[in-house]
């Protein structure tokens, strides 16, 4: 008898993406890079006074094809979005994105022909983080629910949602 036959259906399946969830949510390698004054607070939570590294945090990483997380730390200007969208279809799946502060959620006291009205015109958002700018200590609890919902999130669920989220993004532009 096989082992999938000796146990109750979908136990096994339920516990691999348990630990695939548990994995990917404990080892965020965010890419390296910041827009505004927002990036000051993001450098800071990775500094040693809040020190992102007491949860797997902390190894930016300069190249995008290393990354699994985007913090779009700060305003985002109609000539950087191209950009940005590159360094995010350059990341490999599954990747997240948290937008922080209210510049990149929503294009904050930016309200011009300049700057996108929140970054999610251009990338798919997992997370929104407002405040201006929002202080280490509320990256860390964005982070740690970001975390929850990558544990909580099926194998090539989230790819597939983001496939479908980039396709949208396109028509519309
Ligand atoms: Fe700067 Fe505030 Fe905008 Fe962050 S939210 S980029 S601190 S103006």
């Amino acid at each position: 008898m096989g082992v999938e036959e000796q146990l109750p259906t979908g136990v096994l399946l339920t516990s691999v993406e348990n630990i695939f969830g548990y994995m990917r949510s404990a080892s965020f390698w965010p890419a390296t890079f910041g827009l505004a004054c927002c990036a000051i607070e993001m450098m800071t939570y990775g500094a040693p006074r809040y020190d992102s590294g007491r949860w797997g945090q902390e190894v930016f990483r300069a190249s995008p094809r290393q990354a699994d997380l985007m913090i779009v730390a700060g305003r985002v200007s109609q000539k950087m979005a191209p950009v940005l969208r590159q360094i995010y279809d350059q990341m490999p799946n599954p990747k997240w994105v948290l937008a922080m502060g209210v510049c990149a959620s929503t294009g904050g006291m930016f309200n011009n022909y300049a700057i996108v009205q929140g970054v999610d015109h251009v990338v798919p958002v997992d997370m929104y983080l407002p405040g201006c700018p929002p202080r280490p200590e509320m990256l860390i609890d964005a982070m740690f629910k970001l975390r929850d919902k990558v544990r909580n999130t099926p194998i090539g669920h989230h790819a597939v949602e983001a496939a479908e989220t980039a396709e949208q993004q396109a028509l519309e532009a």
